[in-house]
């Protein structure tokens, strides 16, 4: 497959690259094997010789960016998104999260009708690929990772672990808890196996639904379960995810229970490691930073969520200046957007209070801006995402095609796609709109990225796969 057009990704922090009128050659295991200005003698010749399908040109006004990588999303809680954001973090998970989880494990038909539809809401939000939490009962988690697979979606599925109960004596939810560590274990290792044979007659290449280990958080979990959990993603090499330091109640309680840090408990527990990724991390300093980097463990940020349940806001431009592995997480229905691009907005409208605090704060210890802009923000939402889960998000040779196509206006009569409005479009380019030399600018793409929606988005493609038509 051959596509023609603008590209725009992110390879560094700080490095957002517009790739005007280049050839992206895609492989039959859905890898880029080509990347090339168009005008080149080679990009040239594999266009005269093109066998396969028509080459897919990306109209003028329009680009390609990778897709988006959502690090932290409760897939059962999609039935709840957007309820009860006033209560604490502990009656919430109460009142909606095991209520919603507790639901699906007990009618399979509902966990199926709620998980097809929110694979169909990824892809309309340009979310290629996602690592998903999803209930205790193996079973329900099978249907989640299948109706990730028939939507073609890059799916890390998490089953819970959980052997301590922590529904509240008065709740209405009935207790959501396995029976014990070694039962656990058991059923962790069995879902590990069974989610693998979803896709074992697959291609490698095309194998792009996993298994997850997926302790809930310390309160949840006994040593001999966390213990047996880091034993088991260290055999088999499986990834890991759980929420660290999320909120002072959480903290607080673990505490209370451990008498040490939850990040001390991940530790002993061999669950800090290249393969694990921690949501929230929103009380961690720089000694905690320190840690994870050497550990190469990776942080989901949740920008919004955190402004619900966090009580504080993750120190996002020190984590990421000190070189912590981060990337964006919806945390749905903690967070109440499916879209990663309300989740950047967020993280860069977080950035700038805490900036705005900084300079206002006498005492600030630092003379460093704490603010992060936009691009920054594109660059965790794609690449930090998609590196914290051992894959790449950019337009490199070798990495899959994982890609979307962004509209920003129509060539032909200049009017903006979707919520877009351009009034200097004739002004700015250099020749008249519909010319291939016209560039996209940056302020064109920022401007998208304020206040763009799923109206701009048209072919998304996994694995080399095209998930979404375009419309
Ligand atoms: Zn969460």
């Amino acid at each position: 497959m051959l596509v023609r057009g603008t590209f725009v990704h992110t390879p560094q922090l700080k490095t957002l690259e517009v790739l005007h009128d280049h050839l992206l050659g895609v492989n039959s295991d859905g890898c880029i094997a080509y990347l090339a200005p168009a005008n080149l003698p080679e990009s040239k010749r594999l266009l005269d010789r093109n066998v396969g399908p028509p080459v897919i040109e990306v109209p003028i006004g329009s680009f390609i960016m990778p897709t988006f990588c959502d690090l932290h999303l409760h897939a059962p809680q999609f039935m709840y998104q957007g309820t009860g954001l006033d209560l604490p973090l502990m009656q919430w998970l109460d009142r909606y999260a095991l209520k919603a989880e507790s639901r699906m494990d007990e009618d399979g038909a509902l966990a199926r009708r709620v998980y097809t539809r929110l694979a169909l809401r990824l892809k309309e939000n340009g979310t290629g690929t996602v690592l998903l939490f999803g209930t205790i009962k193996e079973e329900t988690n099978l249907i989640l990772a299948e109706c990730m697979h028939a939507a073609g979606i890059r799916a890390f599925v998490g089953k819970l672990s959980m052997d301590i109960d922590i529904t509240s004596p008065g709740s209405l939810t009935k207790t959501y808890v396995e029976p014990s560590a070694a039962a656990s274990l058991e059923n962790a290792r069995s879902f590990v196996k069974h989610c693998h044979g979803i896709v074992a007659h697959l291609p490698e290449s095309q194998r792009i639904v996993e298994p997850v280990l997926t302790p809930r958080f310390v309160p949840t979990c006994t040593d001999e379960l966390l213990t047996g959990l880091g034993d088991l993603s260290a055999t088999l090499g499986v990834k890991v995810q759980s929420h660290l330091a999320e909120a002072k109640d959480q903290v607080e309680w673990v505490r209370a229970l451990r008498g040490i840090e939850d990040i001390d408990v991940f530790d002993k527990n061999n669950l800090l490691t290249p393969r694990t990724v921690q949501a929230h991390c929103t009380f961690l300093g720089a000694p905690e930073f320190d840690r994870l980097i050497a550990k190469e463990t990776s942080i989901a940020h949740c920008p919004l969520s955190n402004a619900y349940f966090s009580a504080k806001p993750f120190p996002l431009r020190e984590a990421l200046d000190q070189g912590v592995k981060v990337g964006l997480g919806t945390d749905v229905a903690g967070g109440y957007s499916l879209d990663i691009m309300n989740s950047m907005r967020q993280a860069v409208s977080t950035s700038r209070i805490r900036e705005g605090q900084r300079q206002m704060d006498p005492d600030s210890s630092t003379s460093a801006d704490c603010s992060i802009d936009w691009k920054e923000a594109l660059f965790i939402a794609t690449r930090g995402g998609s590196v914290a889960l051992g894959l790449q998000g950019i337009f490199a040779v070798g990495a899959p095609f994982d890609a979307q196509e962004i509209r920003l206006y129509d060539p032909r009569t200049g009017e903006g796609a979707g919520p877009l409005d351009y009034f200097d479009l004739e002004s700015d380019v250099s020749g008249s709109v519909g010319d291939q030399s016209a560039p996209i600018s940056l302020e064109y793409i920022e401007k998208w990225w304020c206040i763009g929606d799923t109206r701009n988005r048209g072919a998304v493609w996994v694995q080399g796969n095209e998930i979404r038509k375009r419309v």
